[in-house]
């Protein structure tokens, strides 16, 4: 039996290096070295943030493991740091993902002001 080790990487095209790769960042357009979602380490960083912004915790490393408690802590403490705003418009388009598996809407009561 031949061994399957050799799977065919997805995502990455001309980069054996698995996760990381340098190329032009999606957050900036600077050529910088790329975590696996195509973004240099700042925008990685404000990705983070717009993350815990969007309460999107199952993406957020930072909230990884977090409490749910804890998480709005973390929240606040980004956004009294960072501001409101979000600082980065996720190149992985996760929101088109998420717009075909809604599962229910959003009320505007959220207390966000
Ligand atoms: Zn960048």
């Amino acid at each position: 039996m031949p061994d399957t080790r050799n799977s065919m990487p997805e995502c990455n095209d001309d980069n054996d290096v698995f996760g990381v790769s340098e190329g032009e960042c999606c957050g900036c357009d600077s050529f910088a070295r790329l975590n696996e979602l195509g973004l240099c380490e700042e925008c990685a960083g404000k990705l983070e943030r717009d993350l815990i912004r969007e309460r999107d915790w199952d993406y957020s490393a930072l909230a990884y493991g977090v409490l749910a408690e804890k998480r709005e802590e973390l929240r606040r403490q980004i956004v009294a740091q960072y501001g409101e705003k979000l600082e980065l418009i996720t190149p992985i388009n996760k929101r088109q993902r998420r717009k075909k598996s809604r599962k229910r809407k959003r009320r505007g009561g959220g207390g966000n002001r």
